[in-house]
């Protein structure tokens, strides 16, 4: 296990608008904004989620896209640093007009009907994704 210890910094409370795109525009938000770690939750519909699942025997993503109207029942995700520059990594779970649930990691192209987020920015030295040969991914090192 690998620890990192922050302290609280500001939160950023935002409204996204319809017909943004979910990953580009928190990325762009907390790029502009120097903010370099953070914790991220946000809540929402969408009109189509594109996702991808991290195939573990494989070791890569498989992409899905869900192209119609969702509710988003909770997005959580965090702020850290790959390659010198802020990454978002962010995961949903959505609920479609029967009931019927969809999630997983939130790629480009989710598209905003109308969202919620909630950044909460941590002083302190970033984590660092570096490669991981275990799991294929980049992980906190
Ligand atoms: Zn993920």
């Amino acid at each position: 296990m690998i620890a990192h210890v922050l302290r609280p910094g500001p939160v950023h409370l935002l409204r996204l608008a319809t017909g943004d795109d979910v990953y580009q525009e928190i990325t762009r938000y907390v790029t502009d904004s120097g903010i370099r770690v953070a914790t991220v939750n946000a809540l929402g519909a969408v009109r189509r989620a594109s996702l991808r699942y991290y195939d573990q025997s494989a070791k890569r993503y498989e992409d899905l896209v869900i192209d119609e109207p969702l509710e988003v029942v909770a997005a959580v995700g965090n702020v850290s640093l790959l390659d010198g520059a802020p990454f978002l990594h962010l995961h949903a779970a959505f609920s479609a007009e029967d009931g019927r649930g969809f999630g997983g990691h939130v790629n480009d192209g989710t598209i905003v009907f109308a969202l919620e987020v909630h950044i909460a920015q941590l002083d302190g030295e970033p984590p660092v994704r570096l490669p991981d040969d275990c799991t294929g991914l980049t992980l906190w090192g």
